[in-house]
Order: structure tokens, then sequence, then C-alpha cells
């Protein structure tokens, strides 16, 4: 990335290291951002500034709290910051989880805070400023990720040099100003964005709603909508949208492993699994739309007893976030639901929905979405919702039907898929039966052209982007849009 180096603030790490009896092993983070965004950072070296949540973490550190990564090939530093409980329950699961996450999806019944949640946020956000301070040279480019950190620019701008550049993607939606003003303390979260030279969403509507809600909150603010610029306090910060992708090639790849046949193989036999599959691939959370899709696909079974036993319906899904109540609630409603289709449509030989928590590797993943007919990916609200795209790049028979949520933000790049509003249960059941009834060339056309769009837009190209804009700005040419 030319003159300068790379600085990385991320809430979770690349690697974390466990004790595994008296041994110390490393795991790599599951995730598709860290996976990611470590082998641009293996390429251009940096520092990755992040949560030690490892439980050996603290042991392999140096004095700076730093260690190399990956651990077995070193191309860059990763420096861990330590929360203690109180940090993790207030920073984390308080105002991150319960008021950022759901006021962004639009879940302003899900929105609880508590003054120590602030309080614990705004110090997280500014001890690991201190941490990219240690590590920031001049003219380096230090990129924020997520909802964790929107404190952090403003305070690192007070800090940093001049000629530093500092980003941040937004992961999830942008709200709308008349959602966003529920937002506590929405001044304060607004002004901390505003610290950054660049801020990127995933889709323009989530950029346009942001510069509403900075119009309409600060007063002294400037907004430009056509260069997509804010002026505040005066600084610039320059914001747009770069839609985020998969690691297409990788996992077609996995697809064809011998690894991934293996799985489908036995999982079929073990399950008892019908000829017929869709699947959906899940953090149990309740902007995912499963109790959504869970009613369509009831109401499938009701208006079409031929395919009883004759479709399974695979919810691969993982716990999330589980000591907060609204996760409880969703978790149990999700198992109610589960049972309650079983119950009522189940026979010996075959179960309609095959719900399963267990860890699988990557290859078993894109096994599951290579043999599924059908993908149901209905959220309420998603930023982006990367599970849609996996299933695409996954789909080397090019033989899989899409049915995609309009309200996530992969909606816009997979235009092939078939739409639904996932509370529209009448309309969404209707598109099951379309993708079960659809003809082969249709299929094929549709997801070739899905899987172009995934390809033209996968997770290298996002990366090139956003480093190239802050390259830009950096070196004085002006706008990024
Ligand atoms: N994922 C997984 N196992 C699961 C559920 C999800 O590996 O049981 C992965 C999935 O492959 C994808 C990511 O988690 O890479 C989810 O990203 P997405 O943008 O769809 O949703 P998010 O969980 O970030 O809201």
């Amino acid at each position: 990335i030319g003159s300068g180096g790379l600085v990385v603030v991320s809430n979770r790490q690349p690697y974390s290291h466990t004790y595994d009896g008296d041994d110390i092993a490393v795991e790599v983070q599951a995730g598709g951002l860290t996976a990611g965004l470590d082998p641009v950072m293996q390429s251009v070296g940096g520092t990755w500034v992040a949560w030690g949540d490892g439980d050996a973490d603290r042991e392999v550190v140096d004095e700076d709290d730093c260690v190399p990564a990956p651990p077995e090939d070193p191309g860059y530093t990763l420096r861990r910051v330590w929360l203690d409980d109180e940090e993790v329950d207030d920073y984390y699961y308080g105002f991150s989880n319960q008021v950022l996450w759901p006021i962004c999806h639009s879940a302003l019944t899900n929105v609880t805070e508590w003054e120590r949640y602030w309080e614990q946020y705004q110090s997280v956000n500014e001890r690991f400023v201190d941490a990219v301070e240690a590590h920031t040279d001049p003219g380096d480019i230090v990129w924020f990720q997520d909802y964790h950190f929107a404190l952090s620019p403003a305070i690192a701008r007070e800090r940093v040099a001049d000629d530093t550049v500092l980003m941040q993607f937004w992961h999830i939606p942008w709200p709308a100003w008349d959602t966003f003003r529920g937002c506590p303390h929405g001044e304060a979260i607004l002004e901390g964005l505003l610290g950054n030279d660049l801020l990127v969403f995933h889709v323009p509507r989530y950029r346009e709603n942001f510069l509403h809600c900075v119009e309409t909150a600060l007063d002294e603010a400037e907004v430009d909508h056509e260069a997509g610029t804010v002026t505040y306090d005066g600084y610039e910060t320059q914001v747009t949208e770069f839609p985020m992708g998969v690691q297409v090639d990788e996992i077609a790849q996995r697809a064809a492993t011998d690894e991934a046949e293996e799985f489908w193989a036995d999982f079929t036999e073990k399950y008892n699994v019908a000829d017929t599959v869709a699947v959906g691939v899940d953090r149990l959370d309740y902007s995912k739309g499963i109790p959504e899709r869970l009613r369509a696909l009831e109401q499938f079974w009701e208006r079409n007893p031929e395919w009883r036993g004759q479709l399974t319906y695979v919810e691969k899904g993982s716990e999330t976030r589980s000591q907060i109540p609204a996760y409880q609630a969703i978790q149990q409603r999700i198992e109610d639901a589960v049972e309650r289709v079983n119950d009522r449509f189940g026979t010996d030989d075959w179960t309609p929905v095959l719900s399963f928590e267990e860890y699988i590797s990557k290859e078993a993943l894109a096994s599951l979405y290579r043999h599924s007919d059908l993908a149901l990916i209905s959220p309420i609200r998603d930023g982006m919702n990367l599970v849609a795209q996996e299933y695409v790049a996954a789909q080397i028979d090019e033989d899989g039907v899409l049915i995609l949520s309009d309200q996530a933000g992969a909606g816009r790049m997979l235009d092939a898929a078939l739409m639904v509003k996932p509370q529209n249960t009448g309309a969404f059941t209707d598109a099951i039966e379309e993708a079960l009834s659809m003809r082969d060339a249709e299929k094929r056309a549709r997801m070739q052209r899905l899987r172009e769009q995934v390809a033209e837009n996968d997770l290298a190209t996002w990366t090139g982007l956003n480093l190239r804009a802050a390259m830009a700005l950096r070196d004085g040419e002006g706008s990024v849009r």
C-alpha cells in the first residue's frame, strides 16, 4: 500500500491461543472478515489490533502485548487488547449488541441501555486507540472494522499525525433517521464516526441514511449528498459504499474436494435426507428471519402434500450472543417452530426440518451449499449477508435456486435470485413452489448470472477498493466516489 503501513482494528482477532491440556494451540477465527483480511495483512505487513479473547493469549505475547501472526509463518504483528469481564459484558454484549446492533437492524424493541454500557463502550474505544497510537506512523492507513468502534476514529484523530488516513467499514445496515433518532447517545456516535477520513457502507441506501442522520442530528454539519462528503468541526469525511464479497474461488474449490463429497455421503445417510434439499445457514439472530422461513415452509407442506417426504430443510444454525435475553427468546422461538413443523408433518422415516448446531468444516459447508437444491435466505434486515454469496460460489453444478430476502444488502448484487419479503408468508411460499418447479434452463441461467455477480465482487475486489480509496485520499487525489 505504497509509502505507509496498514493498521487494522477489529473486535475479533484472526488467531487466538488456547490451552489444550498443558499445550497451547492456535485457533484460526472462522469469520469471513478475518479470513479475508489475513492474506492482505500477510502480504503488506503491519499491525492488527484486536481483543485477545483466548485463554492462553497472554502466555505468548511480548512486553507490548504483541505476537507475530500467522504464528507458523509470520507476516505481520497481532496486538492484543485485554478486556475484563465487565468490559466484555458492557462494551460488547451491552452497548455494541444491545444498542447499536438492534438500532442498525431497526429492531427498536430489542434496544436495552444502561449507563455502564455507554461508559464501558467509551473507555474500550479509547483503549483500542491507545493500541493504535502505539503502532501508527505518519502516512499509515488505520482501518477500523464495524460497529464496535464508532467512537475510536474521533479519538484517534486527535492523537495521530495529520497524514494518517483513518477509515472504517460499517458491516451492518445504517437505518433511516426515524429509527436512528431512537439511539441513546446517537449524536456522539455520529461525531465519533466523523473522525474518519473515509467511512464505507455496503450499499448506497445505508450511505444515504447516514448522511441524512448527520444532516438532521448535527446542526453544524455540512453535507454534500452528491459528492458524499460531510464537513464537521473543520474536518471532511468522505462517505461511500463498496459491497463486501466472499472468497469465491476458494469456496468453489472446497465444494469439489474429496472431504466435501465424503461429508455429503455421510450426512445424507445418517439423517435420511430426502432427494430434494433446501438449506439455511445462520447465526441464530433475530435479524435472520428464521421463524418467518419456517412459517413459509410449514405453509408449503400444507399446500403441497405431495412434497411431504420429498423435501428436507436443513438449518445449519450457530448459537450466538446467548447471554442476551432477546437472543434467548429467538432461539427458543426457533426451537419451538422446528418442533411444531416436525410434529405436524414428520413421519418415521422423514424429518422435515433438520436443525443442527455442530461445527462443520469449511469443506463440509461448501458441500452442503453445493448439494442443496434451494437456499432460503430470509433476513428481516441484514447489512450484506455473506451466506447468500457463499451459496452461489459453491454452486459449481449451477443447478440450485437462491431465494433471497429483499431486506439484505446482498439483494442489490444478486438480482437473479427469487426475491421475497420474509414476512409475506404467502409470497414466500409461492417462491418456494416456483423454485421447486423451475425448469432446468432457467435455473442454470439464473445461477450463471449470480455466479458472475459474486465473482465480480469477490473479497479481494472489496479489499482492493477500500485500500485504493484510502491511498487516493492519503495521496491527495480528492474524491473517492
Ligand atoms: N457461518 C458458519 N457456520 C454457521 C453459521 C454461519 O460458518 O453455522 C458463517 C457463514 O459461512 C458466513 C458467516 O458465518 O461466512 C455469516 O456471515 P453473514 O454475513 O451471512 O451474517 P452475519 O453472521 O455476519 O450476520
